[in-house]
């Protein structure tokens, strides 16, 4: 009577779990799908149980016993091959793929073994509360048995090291107790452990690996994964098209540069320099594409070091007059004198912040002002950057203001239609400001003028104040004789080092080219002398970097290495000379840059 009381509790525990299950939102795989087979035979095979236990304890003759019975054994072969097929799923799915037609052939086979078990011969007899069955059918079901048990064994033997064992430890459970189980049932048949055991299996799954909740996010672990691959596959799918179109620019840009220099007409000369305006233009959008998926893949590091303040304003003052050009703008600057010279932070990023609200600021004035002003405010060693730049553009209306940061929104396009842009600058200016935990604000009056205001903190290194900072004058590029002097380039693509060998012609400096860091090395080996290596990095078989680490395990070697890259991320110059390198330009060469390094160690 009690193992009937017991029972009965089981059978409504378990019910409360398929009702809580079913109940629940679930994801819609072949797991969950056989998962839930499983609960719903294993309640019938319980209900069945109870049924026999009940006959035998209230009407030991009756007739209904034998078919209960067979329908008893009929679930212990449909629960073992549920099992076994769940087993091959997990095991298998990753290298098969398990459609449903392999789902309807299990139903075929479980439809003819049960078959067989109901056309063979089932004896039994009842004492007590217990049932014994004897006969061809029992001895049928336990063969299904044990051969599932092996199937299972097998699965998971074969594939425990790349299935996650956790899947495995209820189905191992299932195989053990199953036979420890049937050990017990056949010395103490008295005692009713099969059906428990698959039922505790079965509830040990709900709470392990077919939880519904835990399987809803596992799913969006591996949706979130797949996401972050594709994100990062396309910043490297971005970061490879930058360089590639680097290269050719290179070719444009230096070509163009070189054009300039030669006898041309004026109306040749202003197509040249528009052709290197375009390509700028270019440079710009390619940089800003780059930057924006480096900062959307979290990939974009804030790197602090300490630097002259004075140099990062003179560097934006030069921009910004360029940008203006011929413009009839004003450009007023003022600057707090007690600011402190040296600060730690990342300048480099700074500066693009302030030289994307100054670009924006030249670019959208036609006449009136510009104002570039740096306050500060100074806690303990703490430095608070108030940089303001204020136009007489064409101003933004203020319903715009809100979408002003995000990407490619361009504001009133009517007017700024003429003016090229991707809408990329500020979304990149804020996502900047944001990761330097600074504050960006904007206030514009529609066709009055635009006022943007950073503030940023950094640390102060050194109290000296900022030194006056003079209106440096724009560096006229002249060509410097440097005969006599000997240069290697090193760079793999033949286009490069025809633009190298032409822009370097000006300064009559006698120029070698090779296209590989291995007869770099050989040269330096073999005692050749020169002033100066410009030294491309990707460069296949062996880098430019890896060329330079070699080159300097020579003995002797003291020749200046200038890195030379196609790499566009910012925060490259650092890396390079971090690294060791003597200086860096990057492709394609700026004609002012090249003058700047030939000057700094030929000259
Ligand atoms: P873009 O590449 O178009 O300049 P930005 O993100 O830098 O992209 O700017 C977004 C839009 O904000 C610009 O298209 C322009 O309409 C507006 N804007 C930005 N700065 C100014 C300014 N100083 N004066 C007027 N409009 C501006």
């Amino acid at each position: 009577m009690y193992g009937l009381i017991l029972q009965i509790i089981s059978f409504l525990f378990f019910f409360l779990i398929v009702v809580i299950y079913f109940s629940k939102k679930r994801i819609n795989t072949i797991e969950t799908k056989l998962y839930s087979l499983l609960l719903v035979i294993n309640i019938i095979g319980i209900m069945l149980d109870l049924a026999s236990t009940s006959l035998a304890l209230f009407n030991q003759s009756n007739i209904l016993l034998n078919p209960i019975s067979k329908l008893y054994l009929i679930y212990l072969i449909s629960i073992s091959l549920l099992f076994v097929y769940y087993t091959i799923y997990i095991s298998y799915s990753q290298k098969f793929s398990i459609e449903k037609k392999h789902f309807y052939f299990l139903i075929v086979i479980i439809g003819v073994l049960s078959g067989i078990c109901l056309f063979l011969p089932l004896y039994n007899f009842s004492e007590g509360n217990v049932v014994y069955t004897y006969g061809a059918s029992t001895t049928f079901t336990k063969i299904v048995g044990a051969i599932s048990y092996v199937i299972m064994l097998f699965c998971i033997i074969r594939n425990y090291k790349i299935v996650k064992f956790k899947k495995y430890l209820p189905l191992l459970a299932f195989v053990l107790l199953g036979v420890v189980g049937a050990f017990i049932q056949m010395v103490y048949p008295e005692i009713l452990v099969i059906t428990f055991t698959i039922t505790y299996v079965t509830f040990a799954m709900y709470f392990t690996i077919e939880n519904p909740d835990m399987k809803l996010i596992e799913q969006l672990n591996i949706a979130r994964d797949q996401a972050e691959k594709a994100n990062n596959a396309k910043t490297e799918f971005l970061s490879n098209m930058s360089h590639e179109i680097r290269t050719p620019l290179n070719a444009i840009v230096g070509f163009s540069q070189a054009l300039l220099e030669e006898d041309l007409s004026n109306n040749a000369k202003e197509e040249v320099q528009d052709i290197i305006m375009a390509s700028e233009n270019l440079l710009e959008i390619v940089n800003g594409i780059l930057d924006i998926s480096k900062i959307e893949a979290n990939k974009l590091e804030i790197i602090n070091t300490e630097y002259q303040l004075s140099k990062v304003i003179k560097e934006l003052i030069t921009l910004t007059k360029t940008r203006i050009g011929e413009k009839p703008i004003e450009f007023k600057t003022n600057f707090d004198p007690s600011i402190p010279e040296v600060l730690y932070g990342d300048h480099t990023r700074l500066k693009q912040i302030v030289l994307n609200i100054l670009t924006n600021a030249a670019k959208y004035t036609k006449e009136g002002f510009i104002e570039f002003k740096i306050s500060s405010v100074i806690k303990d060693d703490i430095c608070r950057l108030i940089i303001s730049v204020e136009d007489s553009g064409i101003g933004i209306k203020s319903e715009k203001i809100d979408s002003l940061f995000t990407k490619f929104d361009r504001l009133g396009v009517e007017k700024s239609i003429t003016i090229e842009g991707t809408g990329l600058g500020l979304a990149i200016t804020k996502k900047l400001v944001d990761l330097m935990h600074g504050k960006i604000v904007v206030q514009s009056v529609y066709g009055k003028g635009s006022k943007f205001t950073v503030a940023i903190d950094q640390k102060i290194v050194s109290t000296t104040s900022l030194e006056n900072i003079e209106e440096t004058k724009e560096e006229e590029i002249r060509p410097i004789n440097l005969e006599g002097k000997r240069i290697l380039v090193v760079d793999d693509n033949k286009v490069n080092l025809k633009v190298a060998l032409r822009l370097l012609q000006s300064y009559k400096v006698q120029v070698e080219a090779i296209d590989n860091g291995f007869d770099a090395i050989k040269k330096i080996q073999n005692k050749e002398i020169y002033d100066l290596i410009l030294m491309d990095d990707m460069m296949p078989k062996m880098s430019g970097t890896e060329t330079f680490q070699k080159l300097k395990e020579i003995e002797d070697f003291h020749i200046p290495v200038v890195a030379l890259t196609a790499n566009a991320i910012s925060g490259m110059k650092e890396k390079y000379l971090s690294l060791g390198f003597n200086d860096y330009l990057s492709k394609p060469i700026e004609k002012p840059e090249l003058n700047r390094v030939l000057t700094k160690f030929l000259k």
